[in-house]
């Protein structure tokens, strides 16, 4: 079975000759909910601005759904929608243009992209607000606009870098709900975490990075299982 997402020997020394990966590699398999842990400054950014070409690696090879990024970027970019650590939207714009300019990155006709973007709107509750700017919503509805943008031409893998940071209990709740459900329809997710718990309870298979090396990739199962539970959360419990 051709892998979702491959990555083999990924490198990256910042400019400033700073290691912040050293040759990491691991797999997730297609309708995976797979969780890349670590602390801050591990390097789960970097990686996953590798894979949307934000950043540029300086080593190793990334496949999506066997597309490798060197070869054919365009083609791998239909497949990959990623939810960024930071807001990176204008303040300024409408919530229904934001996400319905997306389309237009993915070449989808206007009226196929508006029809999306209403329908994405409507599923993470933000229909309401589609008048808005960006800048009258909350934490937490700012989250939602990137995940609807992200999910404008459906993609196959959803990444999102730590999605619920600092977002309160409640809001966690519901968008675990709405990203098991699209994960339950066949979407392959992979999120960075620093929250052990939100990793156990949404995830099936776990990597875990340390100072730009995957220290552990198990199931979370066994995960659980070999490691002293007290002694993980401790290591966890560092990076809250
Ligand atoms: P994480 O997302 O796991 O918190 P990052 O991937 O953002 O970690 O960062 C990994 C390491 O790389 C950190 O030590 C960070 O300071 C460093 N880093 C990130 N961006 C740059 C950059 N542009 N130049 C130099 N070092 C960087
Ligand atoms: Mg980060």
């Amino acid at each position: 079975m051709t892998a979702a997402l491959s990555i083999k020997n990924l490198e990256k020394t910042y400019d400033n000759g700073f290691r912040a990966l050293k040759g990491i590699s691991f797999e997730v398999q297609p309708g995976d909910f797979f969780a890349l842990l670590g602390p801050n400054g591990a390097g789960k950014s970097t990686t996953i601005g590798i894979l949307c070409s934000l950043v540029r690696k300086t080593g190793g090879e990334v496949s999506i759904f066997g597309i490798d990024i060197d070869r054919d970027f365009p083609a791998a970019k239909q497949m990959l929608g990623v939810v960024p650590q930071e807001f990176n939207f204008s303040q300024f714009e409408k919530v229904f243009d934001i996400v319905c300019t997306q389309g237009g990155f993915y070449g989808m006709p206007r009226a196929l992209a508006e029809e999306r973007t209403e329908k994405y709107l409507r599923k993470l509750g933000l229909w309401d607000k589609r008048d808005s700017q960006a800048r009258m919503l909350s934490g937490g509805m700012k989250r939602r606009l990137m995940i609807a943008r992200a999910l404008i031409h459906e993609p196959r893998l959803l990444i999102l870098d730590e999605p619920t940071a600092g977002v309160d209990i409640e809001l966690r709740r519901s968008m675990w709900e709405f990203l098991q459900e699209i994960n339950a329809q066949g979407t392959t997710i992979i999120l960075t975490t620093h929250y052990l718990e939100e990793a156990e309870s949404l995830c099936r298979n776990i990597a875990i990075i340390d100072k730009g090396d995957i220290i552990e990739n198990t199931s979370i199962k066994s995960l659980i299982k070999t490691l002293s539970r007290e002694v993980f959360i401790l290591d966890c419990r560092e990076t809250l």
